[in-house]
C-alpha cells in the first residue's frame, strides 16, 4: 500500500530565531556559532552563502571569506523555546510524527486523503506555523521520507513541494548527486571521481556497480537515487533527562572501581546524547550506601554533550558526594535540562578538532557497538551500554540494576 509522508524543516532555524529577536538582522548577512578563534560556524544566513559559507566550517574562514557578516554567538535555550512552539503546533495536526531534530519533523498522513487533501493539510499547518511563531518552514510531501526531504530542500526557502506517486525518479533525475541524504563530502568525492554528477546517472546504472564500489552504503544510496526508501516514521516522545544506575551483587568500598564505572556511564550516555542530537545543562550523581541512605548533587553547568567536560565534573560531584566511607551499594548518575543541538558537542565552543574527534568516535560506535571506544580507566566497568537510542520514541530505557 502505497504512503503520504510529510517532511518539514524549518529555514536556517538558529538564523531565524535570531532575526526574530532583532529585526535589524533581516536580510543581512549572519552567521552564527562559535565566536572563539577556533569556533565553528552553526548556521549561515542565504546572504552568505555565494561567498562560499557553510555550516560546520571554522568560523574564522566564514569571516574572512564574507568579512560584512554579522557574528551571533548560538543560544541554545532560545533556539529549544522556539522548537518546542512549533512541535506543539504540529502535534495539534499531526498526533504522530517524527522530530529528526530541533528543525526538523516528518509525519506519516497515509489514509488521510479521504477526509482531507494531505497537502492543502499540510498547507494549512505550514501556514499556521509561519503565523503562530513567525519563523519560515519549508515541507515537502510525497511517497516516502527520503523524497520528501529532498522535496523540502528543492523548496527551500520559505515553500512547498510535493511529489505525486510515480514521479520521484523523474524528479530527483535533474538533481545534483549531492542532494541525496546521504551522501556527504567523501561520498560525493568518490562518486565525481567516477564522473558521476546527476541522479539520472546512478538511476541508469544497475545497482550492483554502486555497491562495487561502495559497498552496502552503495545499495542504499542507490535505491534513493532511485525515489525507493521504506523506512517508517518513528514516533517522537521527549525525554526530559537520561540516566543510568547500577546495584551492585555485593557493596564495594573500591573507589577506583566506583571511578572506573562512573567514567563509563558517562561516556556512554554522552554518547547517547549525541546519538540523539542533545546536550545537557544538569548533571547528577547519585550514592546509595549499605545502609540504603541515597544521597545525590547536582551541578549546573553550560550545555554539552562532550564526555572530555562532562566527566572531570561527574568525578568533581562523586568526590564531593561521597565522604561516609560506607560499603556503598548502588551509584548513578542523570543527565537533565536536555535541549536539542543539531551536531554540536559543547554548544557554540566547538573547535573542528573537537568536532571531527567525536564524529570519528562515533561512527565507530555505530558501526561496530556502543562499546567499540572506551576509555581506558572506564574499561574495567563490564556490561554498561544499552544499543538503541533513547531519544527515537521507543518506550523509556528500563535501567537495568546490572550485575558486575
Ligand atoms: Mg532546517
Amino acid at each position: 500500500m502505497s504512503k503520504t509522508i510529510l517532511h518539514i524543516d524549518l529555514d536556517t532555524f538558529y538564523v531565524s530565531v535570531e532575526r526574530l529577536n532583532n529585526r535589524e538582522l533581516q536580510n543581512k548577512p549572519l552567521l552564527v556559532g562559535g565566536t572563539g578563534d577556533r569556533g565553528v560556524v552553526a548556521a549561515c544566513s542565504y546572504e552568505t552563502r555565494g561567498f562560499g559559507v557553510h555550516s560546520g566550517m571554522p568560523m574564522k574562514m566564514a569571516r574572512e571569506l564574507c568579512p560584512e557578516a554579522f557574528v551571533i554567538r548560538g543560544n541554545a535555550g532560545e533556539y529549544s523555546k522556539h522548537s518546542d512552539v512549533v512541535t506543539e503546533i504540529i502535534k495539534e495536526y499531526v498526533p504522530v510524527f517524527e522530530k529528526s531534530s530541533i528543525d526538523e519533523f516528518y509525519a506519516d498522513l497515509s489514509g488521510m486523503d479521504r477526509f482531507f487533501g494531505c497537502y492543502q493539510y499540510a498547507s494549512e499547518m505550514r501556514k499556521k506555523i509561519i503565523r503562530e511563531t513567525g519563523l519560515p518552514i519549508s515541507f515537502g510531501l510525497s511517497a516516502n521520507k527520503v523524497v520528501s526531504k529532498v522535496a523540502t530542500n528543492e523548496a527551500k526557502p520559505n515553500n512547498q513541494l510535493k511529489i505525486d506517486e510515480g514521479l520521484e525518479k523523474p524528479f530527483l533525475a535533474p538533481l545534483s548527486i549531492k542532494k541525496i541524504p546521504m551522501v556527504g563530502d567523501k561520498t560525493y568525492q568518490t562518486l565525481r571521481n567516477l564522473g558521476l554528477r546527476q541522479v539520472r546517472t546512478v538511476q541508469e546504472m544497475p545497482m550492483e556497480v554502486m555497491q562495487r564500489v561502495l559497498g552496502a552504503n552503495g545499495g542504499v544510496i542507490w535505491k534513493r537515487a532511485n525515489g525507493i526508501d521504506n523506512t517508517p516514521v518513528i514516533p517522537f516522545c521527549e525525554r526530559k533527562s537520561i540516566s543510568t544506575e547500577r546495584t551492585f551483587d555485593k557493596d564495594t568500598i573500591d573507589v577506583n572501581k566506583l571511578r572506573g564505572i562512573l567514567i563509563a556511564m558517562t561516556e556512554n550516555l554522552a554518547y547517547q546524547l549525541r546519538r540523539g542530537e542533545k546536550l545537557t545543562a544538569c548533571i547528577s550523581v547519585k550514592i546509595r550506601y549499605s545502609d540504603f541512605n541515597t544521597y545525590s548533587k547536582q551541578l549546573r553547568i553550560p550545555y554539552t554533550s562532550g564526555d572530555h567536560i562532562l566527566i572531570p565534573k561527574i568525578l568533581d560531584l562523586f568526590k564531593t558526594l561521597y565522604n561516609r566511607r560506607l560499603l556503598v551499594r548502588l551509584i548513578g548518575i542523570r543527565f537533565s535540562h536536555l535541549v536539542s543541538g543539531n551536531y554540536q558537542i559543547n554548544l557554540f565552543d566547538d573547535t573542528e578538532e573537537i568536532l571531527s574527534l567525536y564524529n570519528a568516535m562515533d561512527n565507530i560506535r555505530k558501526r561496530y557497538g556502543d562499546k567499540s571506544v572506551l576509555r581506558a580507566s572506564g574499561m574495567g566497568a563490564k556490561t554498561i551500554g544499552r544499543m538503541h537510542n533513547p531519544f527515537n520514541g521507543l518506550p523509556p530505557v528500563v535501567l537495568a540494576h546490572r550485575k558486575i
